[in-house]
């Protein structure tokens, strides 16, 4: 399709100039030879503007070695802000060990990161 549309544009450009250089001053086929290679103008961008595959990026940021906020995470059990050496993630899921209160447990809210 895209390559018809180059075709036909290619056509359409020597259909035009032949009017315009042929018209011998005569204003109609002039006219006719500039819409000629307007309309193959029209068909190269119709070839160009074809809907391109939309890359959408997804980016998925976790990142515990990072300045993660961390001040979100206290300890459910003594409220003891927790660092990062302190929560595990494990298939997707947040596990604590409170390092002031020993508690182990997963973490039942998730994080606003
Ligand atoms: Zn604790």
């Amino acid at each position: 399709m895209k390559y018809l549309s180059y075709g036909i544009a290619a056509v359409l450009v020597f259909f035009g100039f032949v009017f315009i250089a042929g018209s011998q001053g005569v204003p109609l086929r002039i006219v006719f030879g500039v819409i000629l290679l307007g309309a193959a103008a029209a068909f190269v961008y119709m070839a160009r503007v074809k809907p391109q595959p939309s890359q959408t990026t997804i980016v998925q940021k976790v990142d515990l070695s990072g300045d993660m906020n961390l001040e979100q995470i206290k300890c459910q059990n003594c409220g003891g802000v927790l660092d990062k050496d302190s929560i595990e993630i494990k298939a997707g899921a947040i596990f604590v060990n409170c390092p002031f209160c020993g508690a182990s447990y997963q973490f039942e809210e998730a994080p606003k990161w």
